[in-house]
């Protein structure tokens, strides 16, 4: 279900702790299919000033024609979420997706501990 804090502004909520405050997006993803509904697809991503694009097989697609899709970050539950907004004969349905905790970035993580030294044998 879509949360939305009925204010001015309709602030959209966090679908894992429901704050408002501290949603942020950060990629938005355009799924396009490529010779009408059920066939493959481009998904174009922009994050920040960086557009890529790549094929998506129709698989992978969601839903059965074009799709919007709008990735958050919360920073009061660090739980990211996508939005999604797909066309579907003729509504346009909207929906969270991939909702979880963020994962730390690689620099993020602490270096591996020393691997503890092998236990003593018999021969020892
Ligand atoms: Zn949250």
């Amino acid at each position: 279900m879509i949360h939305i804090q009925e204010n001015e502004e309709e602030a959209l909520a966090c679908p894992h702790c429901y704050e408002t405050v501290d949603m942020h997006h950060y990629v938005v993803g355009v799924y396009e299919r490529q010779g009408g509904e059920d066939k493959d697809g481009v998904l174009t991503l922009i994050e920040g000033l960086k557009v890529t694009q790549k094929q998506v097989p129709e698989k992978q697609m969601p839903g059965r024609r074009n799709t919007v899709a709008i990735r958050f970050l919360c920073w009061n539950c660090q739980h990211e979420s996508t939005l999604q907004l797909k066309q579907h004969k003729g509504a346009c349905l909207l929906s969270w997706h991939g909702i979880k905790a963020r994962q730390p970035e690689l620099e993020d993580q602490p270096e591996p501990e020393e691997p503890p030294c092998d236990p003593p044998t018999d021969a020892d």
